[in-house]
């Protein structure tokens, strides 16, 4: 074997000067320094690939700086070596560290809060057998993934209803408009998952594959149960490090324009649904829709009856009524027609001009009702005059 290896030469344990790398006359700050740069290297942060290795050196490390800060059990260790030094039955383990507060300032908070909670005065054992570091990252995961974790379950996003007014004219021909819509998408950055570029890794759950296998014995039965992983609930990967951009939730809020194809027909309060322009959905969940609400803007001449029948009021003289008449109308397309006037038409008939009303979506056509509104000269030339008198007098006659 060879000399580097000679501290653990015939299963003895290392010295504790090499484990720090100081010398047997170093001074308390220079054993102090040695390892804070020791623990700086080990942070479990800096060595997730091997944190098993890393957490024995950290022990180590830890062992060695517990005893040599100490000067009452450095003099014990310099006089007899290990034998100088009692940990108990089994040894050095994290309960009995408690020089923590020298590197407090070199690891996070968490790990700081975790290390408090977890290694003074509890036996190593608390961590169920595994390892601080192993048991340092399924925390943090858990607990500073308590958001995270609840809204990886894939969810469908909101509807969003958006109430546009339109003109009567529009309603009639069908028009294509365009709205804003302020909405949810997913994050572009990360795709939705909520990742920061390579910030995704392997499930340890289930190892990626996305379910999880249970077996489970009944007397002489044998269940084998493959369910969706809870951890990562079926995709195999979870969240390492947060999308920037969105912060993890995988979405960004957004104005967009959208191009609404309203139809020939539509009434007051028809609703247009445009599927997946909603928000966006979580976690790989659908988007929601985009419910369009369509109201219609009172016209100044033309009334919308049921059935998709339109009511106009168009004045005529007494003459046109007496004798007959035939009279333009313009209706809701922009033609005109001609409406004919029976001779002798009572003032407010209404006369119908067959499929000139509202189309509607399913195709029929309501009727353009033309209603008759007499109306009464406020002045008159003196012609007028005369000409009404002799009509008046051939009237009472004829009565
Ligand atoms: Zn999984
Ligand atoms: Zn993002």
């Amino acid at each position: 074997m060879r000399r580097e290896r000679r501290g653990e030469l015939n299963g003895r344990k290392k010295d504790y000067y090499e484990i720090l790398g100081v010398s047997r006359n170093a001074t308390q700050e220079e054993i102090k320094r040695a390892f804070r740069r020791l623990a700086k290297k080990y942070h479990p942060d800096l060595n997730k690939d091997n944190p098993k290795e890393a957490e024995e050196k950290f022990k180590e490390i830890s062992e060695a700086y517990e005893v040599l800060s100490d000067p009452e059990k450095r003099a014990a260790y310099d006089k007899y070596g290990h034998a100088g030094v009692d940990f108990g039955p089994g040894g050095f383990d994290w309960s009995k560290f408690t020089r923590f507060s020298d590197i407090e300032d070199i690891f996070g908070d968490f790990f700081r809060d975790f290390f408090k909670d977890f290694g003074f005065g509890r036996g190593f054992g608390d961590f169920g057998g595994g390892s601080l570091f192993e048991e340092f990252f399924k925390r943090r995961e858990r607990g500073a993934g308590v958001g995270v974790e609840r809204e990886r379950v894939p969810r469908r996003g909101s509807d969003i209803f958006y109430e546009l007014e339109i003109e009567l004219e529009e309603a009639a021909r069908g028009v294509t408009k365009e709205i804003y819509v302020e909405k949810e998408q997913i994050c572009e950055d990360c795709g939705g998952s909520g990742a920061a570029p390579g910030g995704l890794r392997t499930c340890e759950v289930c190892g990626g594959t996305g379910q999880v296998r249970r077996e489970q014995h009944y007397g002489f039965s044998h269940f084998i149960s493959i369910s969706t992983c809870p951890r990562c609930h079926g995709r195999g990967e979870v969240v390492e490090r947060l999308c920037e951009t969105c912060g993890g939730s995988g979405r960004r809020k957004v104005r967009k324009r959208v191009l609404v194809e309203i139809p020939a027909g539509v009434s007051e309060g028809t609703q247009i649904k445009i599927a997946g322009e909603g928000e966006a959905g979580e976690n790989g969940g659908p988007a929601g829709d985009l419910i369009v609400i369509v109201h219609i803007r009172p016209h100044k001449f033309f009334k919308v009856l049921r059935d998709g029948d339109l009511l106009c009021e168009v004045p005529v003289r007494f003459a046109q009524l007496a004798l007959g008449d035939e009279i333009p109308v313009r209706t809701i397309d922009g033609d005109i027609v001609k409406v004919k006037i029976p001779a002798g038409t009572e003032p407010d008939a209404v006369l119908k001009v067959r499929k000139k009303g509202m189309p509607s979506i399913h195709g029929r056509r309501g009727d353009l009702l033309v209603k008759l509104k007499l109306r009464v000269p406020k002045r008159l030339s003196r012609r007028q005059k005369e000409l009404l008198r002799e009509f008046d007098k051939e009237e009472r006659t004829a009565y």
